[in-house]
C-alpha cells in the first residue's frame, strides 16, 4: 500500500450545509485519516491513506450534499503525516468570515417524512429543519454562521437536539436552527385586536379559521403572508378591499403539484421549478376551469403558484385545504411586514387573526417570482431561495456598493469577483423601503465583510437610491440607466462586448436629461453609444402618464391624426376631452411633458387604445394585460418606419398606430390587434438589429428591460433573431426589470477599475 496525503481546498457554499459531516462520512467510507476544517474561504480537508482510496474520496467530493455549491477545488499533495483518525476540527473565531451564506431553503424530504411520521419526536412540529433545509439568510445576525449569531440564540437545545447537533453522522450535525417541540420555537394565535387567542393547538385553530373564511396573517420565513381560502370569492374580494389592492394578482400556495396541475398547465420544467429547493412563485398558464375565486387574478390568463416551503406551510394543508391565497403581508405597495409588533399594527385592519411564532425574522425577504421560458426560468423578482447567493464575475477589484434603481430596487455589493445582489427591496418612494435598503446594505457589509471603496448610482437626480449615494462619503460613479441594464445582462455571461444591447423598459433617465426606454446601444463594459431609439413623444404629466396609459394613447393619436375629438373611436368617446385639452396645452407650452422614447409607454398607448387598460392600479398592468390577450396563432404585422437622423436610427411607430386604428374601425378583435402589435415590435427590433449589424458588425445581442418580462414578445423575438443569425443573450440570474440595475452598475465599476489600473 502506498500512502499519500492530499490537501483539498474548497470554495463555495460549503458551510452550514452539512458539508463537514459529508466529508467525515466519505473519509470513513474510504478508510482515510486526517481532518476537515471550515476556514475563511470555505473548507479545507486533509486526507491520508492508500492512493486509490484517496482517489475514490476525491471523486466522491463531486457529489456534495444538496445545499452545497462548489465553486472551486484545489488539490495539492504533501508527505504523509501519520494521522490516526479522521476528525472534524472546530474553527476559531474569524476563520469563517469570508464564507458564503446560504439562502433559505425549502423543507427537505427527510424532514417532511419526520413531520408526518406519528412516532417521530418532531411529528407535526412546524420548525423542523436540518443541515439540508430550513432558514438561513433570514435568521442570521452576524458571522460566523453559528447558532448564537442567529435568531435561534434564545433557544437552548434540549439533550436530544444537542446530541444530534454534535454527532457527525447525524443529518443535524451543526444544523444551527436545530429545534424540536421540547426546546424550539412555538406558535401563538392572536386576534386582530391584539388579544392572544387561548388555543391549545394554534395551527389547528388557524386551519379551522381559514376553512371558515377568515383572513389570517401567517408569519413565515422572510415575512408575513396574508392567507385565506382561494376558492371563495367573498373571502378573496374582502382581502382585496382591505389591502387596497384592486387588480394585482394574488399568489397562491397549493398543497402539492397534483393540485397545481388541476389549476394550471404544467410541463416538466415548471414542475421541477415548483418543487425545487428554492420554491419560488411560478407564473403558469391557468386552466379555463381552474377552481379559484375570480378575484385571485382579475384579467389574467395566468396564476402565480408556489408549493409549501416550510413545515408550518405543509401543516396548513393537512386538514383538506388545497389552495390558499398567500400574498405578501403588506398594505398596497409597502414592504412586507416581518416583525411581530409591526405586523400586528400594520395588518390589523386586513387580517382577522395572526399566526405568529417566537423565532424572530432578522431580514425581510419576499417570495421569489419566476416565469418559465425557453427551457429555463426568467425572474420577475429574485429574493427568497436565491439571495444572497453571489453572481460570479470575471473581474475582481476594490469593493463596490451599487445602489440600483428606485423601482423594484436591489442593491449589490462586490467582494473580489463575487457580486452579492440583494433580495428584492421594493419601490423606494416609500420610507419603509428606504430603511430596508439602508439596513440591508449595512447587513450585507457585515455578513460578507465588505467595506466598499466606491459607490455607484443611477443618473436620475430624483432617485432616492442616487440621493443616498450622494450622502455617502466615498468616490462616486453614475451609470446611465439603460447602459446599466445592458451591463447587467452582460455580467450574467461575463461578456465584455462590443455588442448590441436592446433595452426596452418603462422609463429611465437619459444622458440628455430626457426620458429613455426604447434603446439600441452599442456597448462594451466601459462605454456605450446610443445607435438608435424609439422616436420621442411627450410624456404628459411625467409620472402621472405612467399611471394613466390613456394619456399615451391620446398623445400618439394626436400626433398621427392631428386631433382626437373627431376620430369616433371607442377610446376617444371614453376619455375626458376637457382634461385632454388641458394636457395638450401643457404639452404645447412644454410644461411637465418631457420627451420620452419609452417602449413601455408605447405598449401602454396600445393597451389604452384597445380599451384593455386606460389607467393602472399597479406598475406595468396595461402592458401585462395586453400580453395576456394576444392571440398565439396570429402572425400579422403592422408597418413602421426606421429613419436615419445623422448617425442615429429612429423608429417611428406612427404607421403602426394608424393601422391599429384602421383595424379597430374594421371591427378586428383586440386579441388579434394585440398579437399584431407584438409581432410588429419583434420586427422593429429585428430590422434595427440587422441594420446595426450591417453598420457596426455586431452580431451578439443582449436583451434587457422590463418590457422583456413579456414572454410572448421575448419568445418570438428570440426565435426571429436567432433565425437571422444573431447570438441572443437574455437574463437568467436577475430580473430584466430594474431589479437588475445594481448588478450592471457593479459590473461597470469593477471594469472601470481595471481600466484605471492598466492606464
Ligand atoms: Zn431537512
Ligand atoms: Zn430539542
Ligand atoms: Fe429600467
Amino acid at each position: 500500500m502506498q500512502a499519500i496525503r492530499a490537501c483539498i481546498q474548497i470554495e463555495g457554499i460549503v458551510q452550514g450545509v452539512g458539508f463537514r459531516p459529508f466529508v467525515y462520512g466519505l473519509a470513513h467510507q474510504h478508510e482515510l485519516t486526517g481532518w476537515v476544517y471550515n476556514d475563511e474561504r470555505g473548507v479545507t480537508i486533509e486526507v491520508e491513506g492508500d492512493k486509490d482510496r484517496v482517489k475514490g474520496f476525491l471523486s466522491g467530493l463531486s457529489s456534495p450534499p444538496p445545499l452545497a455549491t462548489i465553486d472551486k477545488t484545489d488539490v495539492s499533495y504533501l508527505l504523509p503525516f501519520g494521522y490516526e483518525e479522521f476528525e472534524i476540527k472546530m474553527s476559531g473565531a474569524g476563520d469563517e468570515r469570508r464564507a458564503l451564506i446560504s439562502p433559505d431553503i425549502a423543507t427537505c424530504k427527510d424532514c417532511l417524512n419526520e413531520l408526518f411520521d406519528p412516532p417521530d419526536r418532531r411529528f407535526h412540529y412546524p420548525f423542523t429543519n436540518c443541515t439540508n433545509c430550513g432558514p438561513r439568510f433570514t435568521i442570521i445576525e452576524d458571522i460566523p454562521y453559528d447558532r448564537h449569531n442567529t435568531t435561534m440564540a434564545p433557544f437552548k437545545m434540549c439533550p436530544a437536539c444537542d446530541a444530534e447537533y454534535h454527532d457527525p453522522s447525524d443529518r443535524r450535525f451543526h444544523a444551527q436552527p436545530n429545534a424540536c417541540p421540547d426546546c424550539g420555537p412555538d406558535l401563538r394565535l392572536f386576534a386582530a385586536s391584539g388579544m392572544r387567542v387561548a388555543a391549545h393547538d394554534p395551527l389547528g385553530e388557524t386551519v379551522r379559521l381559514l376553512q371558515g373564511g377568515k383572513i389570517v396573517a401567517i408569519k413565515g420565513l422572510g415575512g408575513f403572508h396574508l392567507g385565506c381560502d382561494a376558492t371563495r370569492e367573498d373571502v378573496v374580494s374582502r382581502l382585496r378591499k382591505r389591502k387596497f389592492r384592486e387588480d394585482k394578482p394574488f399568489a397562491l400556495m397549493c398543497r402539492d403539484v397534483g393540485v397545481v396541475s388541476r389549476l394550471c398547465r404544467l410541463d416538466s420544467l415548471s414542475r421541477g421549478v415548483l418543487e425545487s429547493k428554492e420554491r419560488p412563485i411560478v407564473i403558469l398558464p391557468r386552466k379555463r376551469d381552474a377552481k379559484v375565486a375570480p378575484s385571485v387574478a382579475p384579467f389574467q390568463k395566468t396564476l402565480g403558484v408556489m408549493l409549501p416551503y416550510t413545515p408550518l406551510h405543509h401543516l396548513l394543508f393537512v386538514e383538506g385545504i388545497e389552495v390558499l391565497v398567500m400574498t405578501s403581508g403588506n398594505v398596497s405597495d409597502e414592504p412586507i411586514s416581518f416583525k411581530d409588533a409591526e405586523a400586528l399594527s400594520r395588518l390589523k385592519k386586513i387580517a382577522d387573526f395572526f399566526l405568529i411564532h417566537n423565532r424572530e425574522i432578522r431580514t425581510r425577504c419576499d417570495d421569489s417570482v419566476v416565469k418559465p421560458f425557453n427551457g429555463t426560468i426568467t425572474f420577475l423578482r429574485r429574493a427568497r431561495g436565491f439571495a444572497p447567493f453571489p453572481i460570479k464575475l470575471n473581474r475582481s477589484g476594490r469593493s463596490v456598493l451599487a445602489c440600483g434603481a428606485d423601482l423594484k430596487n436591489t442593491f449589490c455589493l462586490t467582494r473580489d469577483n463575487s457580486a452579492f445582489v440583494s433580495q428584492h427591496i421594493g419601490d423606494m418612494e416609500n420610507l419603509e423601503t428606504l430603511n430596508s435598503f439602508v439596513q440591508g446594505t449595512e447587513l450585507f457589509k457585515q455578513l460578507f465583510q465588505i467595506e466598499p471603496e466606491l459607490i455607484v448610482h443611477d443618473l436620475h437626480p430624483d432617485y432616492h437610491s442616487a440621493r443616498y449615494a450622494m450622502g455617502v462619503d466615498l468616490p462616486r460613479i453614475g451609470v446611465q440607466h439603460h447602459f446599466a441594464h445592458a451591463l447587467s445582462c452582460m455580467a450574467e455571461y461575463n461578456a465584455m462586448g462590443p455588442a448590441l444591447a436592446v433595452v426596452l423598459d418603462g422609463t429611465g433617465y437619459g444622458e440628455d436629461g430626457t426620458v429613455w426606454g426604447g434603446e439600441f446601444l452599442e456597448v462594451t463594459v466601459r462605454e456605450y453609444r446610443r445607435l438608435g431609439h424609439l422616436r420621442q413623444i411627450p410624456l404628459p404629466g411625467g409620472d402621472r402618464a405612467v399611471q394613466e396609459p390613456w394619456r399615451m394613447a391620446a398623445v400618439y393619436l394626436e400626433r398621427v391624426f392631428g386631433e382626437i375629438e373627431g376620430l369616433q373611436l371607442p377610446f376617444t368617446r371614453g376619455i375626458d376631452l376637457e382634461r385632454w385639452s388641458q394636457l395638450r396645452r401643457a404639452i404645447e407650452a412644454g410644461l411637465n411633458s418631457p420627451p420620452c422614447s419609452s417602449m413601455g409607454r408605447l405598449f401602454d398607448a396600445v393597451s389604452a387604445l384597445l380599451g384593455v387598460r386606460e389607467s393602472v392600479n399597479y406598475e406595468g398592468q396595461a402592458a401585462i394585460e395586453l400580453e395576456q390577450i394576444a392571440e398565439q396563432g396570429e402572425r400579422g404585422v403592422y408597418p413602421f418606419e426606421i429613419i436615419e437622423y445623422g448617425d442615429t436610427l429612429v423608429v417611428n411607430p406612427d404607421p403602426m398606430i394608424e393601422a391599429i386604428v384602421q383595424d379597430i374601425r374594421g371591427g378586428e378583435a383586440s386579441t388579434i390587434i394585440s398579437a399584431r402589435f407584438h409581432n410588429s415590435v419583434v420586427k422593429v427590433v429585428c430590422e434595427m438589429a440587422q441594420k446595426l449589424r450591417e453598420w457596426k458588425g455586431l452580431s451578439d445581442i443582449f436583451l434587457s428591460g422590463g418590457v422583456f418580462q413579456n414572454t410572448f414578445l421575448l419568445g418570438r423575438l428570440w426565435d426571429m433573431l436567432r433565425e437571422k443569425g444573431f447570438t441572443v443573450y437574455t437574463h437568467q440570474k436577475v430580473p430584466s426589470n430594474d431589479g437588475c440595475i445594481s448588478l450592471g452598475q457593479a459590473y461597470y465599476a469593477l471594469h472601470l477599475q481595471g481600466a484605471e489600473s492598466t492606464q
